[in-house]
């Protein structure tokens, strides 16, 4: 079980070659991260003279003391900063807003010493990402992720791009970024809805890769929820590094490694276009449901014991998260379970823990058995009060 994190920053590598990178986790040191960026902007091909920085960040953001520190921090060493501030939300991942930011560089006359600094939550990451990997060929990109999602999922790993308005995240690239900045504190302003989304994620990563991260999630869930920084600095620090190892594996999702991520997310990513994007599930609230659906699964085909998907439920509950989607069609689920990337020649594949900590990318669901845990999921009275809690209630959940 890794204890927590004593020391203010901790910093680990993202090992890719000539690619690799550098994850500073801290909390409440915006100050540092003028000098950050100035290393790893001086480190990228882009040079050692950085003179123009692009700030991308959103409007629930920018009024907020975060951004305005990250802007000063860099401004202090000589690089002028513009920020541009889009709407907050899914929608803004989109290409008009691309067209907006590219506008912006022609009009700067940005080049290759130009920097793209997103600050904010995966939907800054992904687009402002997504023009710094197509502005010029590839601009020099610093990772400043204010949501809980982004400091342990969409920040690192490379993956950026926007929405085509019929498919979710289909217009991308691989583009990693230079550095990611993380400050816990950051996250004192986020809503305890998007913090437990967050959440959900860093649960992911303790069944798919370390049962002794999952039991330390278990042992910690009060002071993670109430947002002690040493015990954030640790989830977060523990979530990027193993994301971080199964990147350096994988880093064009093209030898399979990269799809263990994808636990819970085949379900999840059903029942977000079921319910509709934004509507009364959030990614994470339908990732903590997908797991579980996919515990059940893995249950079935004897794969575990039926205390690992226990544990999984509890933990989740304890962090105020959904455990089931009473009321959804599981037909419409279902159906849309056939239109998920890992399926082959037809076939739906999903990632299912063989026992905590480890998982395994299989095919071997059969339709009876989908059905089975489909229908379950989505029976009324389902864990309903729980459901009911963690999405109509904004206060932190108690355990
Ligand atoms: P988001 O960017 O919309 O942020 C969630 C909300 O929290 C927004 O309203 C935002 O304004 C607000 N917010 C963020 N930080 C805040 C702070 N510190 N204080 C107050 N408010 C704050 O959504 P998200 O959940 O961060 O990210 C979701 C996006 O990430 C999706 O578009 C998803 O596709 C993408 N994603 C990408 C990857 C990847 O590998 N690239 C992985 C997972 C998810």
């Amino acid at each position: 079980m890794p204890e927590p994190i004593l020391g203010p920053q901790t910093s680990l590598t993202v090992p890719l070659g000539a690619r690799s990178y550098e994850i500073v986790v801290t909390s409440g040191q915006p100050e540092n991260f003028g000098r950050f960026a100035r290393a790893f902007l001086d480190a990228t091909w882009a040079g050692k003279h950085c003179r123009f920085a692009l700030l991308v960040t959103d409007e629930n953001l920018a009024p907020l003391p975060y951004p305005r520190a990250c802007r000063e921090a860099i401004e202090q060493l000589g690089i002028r900063v513009q920020s541009v501030v889009l709407p907050a939300g899914e929608a803004t991942k989109c290409l008009d807003q691309a067209s907006r930011l590219y506008d912006c560089l022609v009009a700067a006359r940005a080049d290759r010493h130009t920097a793209i600094v997103a600050v904010g939550g995966g939907v800054i990451g992904d687009l402002a990402g997504f023009v710094a990997a197509t502005y010029a060929r590839g601009l020099p990109l610093l990772m400043v992720p204010t949501s809980l999602l982004a400091q342990v999922d969409s920040a690192v790993g490379g993956k950026v791009g926007i929405n085509h308005p019929l498919a979710k995240n289909i217009i991308g690239a691989f583009h990693q970024p230079s550095g990611v900045w993380i400050d816990t504190a950051s996250l004192d302003t986020l809503p305890p809805r998007e913090l437990r989304c967050g959440l959900a994620e860093v649960v992911k990563y303790g069944v798919i890769l370390d049962a002794a991260f999952f039991a330390f999630l278990e042992a910690r869930a009060e002071v993670i929820l109430e947002r002690q920084g040493d015990a954030l600095r640790t989830i977060v620090a523990r979530s990027c590094q193993l994301k971080a190892d199964v990147v350096a594996c994988d880093e064009r999702e093209e030898t399979g490694r990269r799809a263990v991520l994808n636990f819970g997310h085949t379900v999840g990513h059903a029942i977000e276009a079921v319910a509709g994007y934004g509507g009364p599930y959030l990614h994470g609230e339908a990732v903590a449901a997908g797991m579980v659906a996919e515990c059940r699964m893995a249950e079935h085909l004897g794969w575990i014991t039926p205390e690992v998907t226990t544990r999984l439920i509890a933990l989740l509950l304890r962090f105020g998260l959904p455990t089931a989607t009473p009321g959804l069609d599981p037909a419409s689920l279902l159906e849309a379970m056939t239109r998920d990337k890992k399926n082959q020649r037809g076939q739906i594949r999903f990632v299912l823990p063989r026992a905590l900590g480890q998982v395994e990318l299989t095919g071997d669901v059969g339709a009876e058995l989908m059905r089975l845990v489909v229908s379950d999921l989505c029976a009324q009275g389902n864990d309903a009060l729980a459901v009911s809690a963690a999405l109509h209630s904004d206060a932190p959940t108690p355990s």
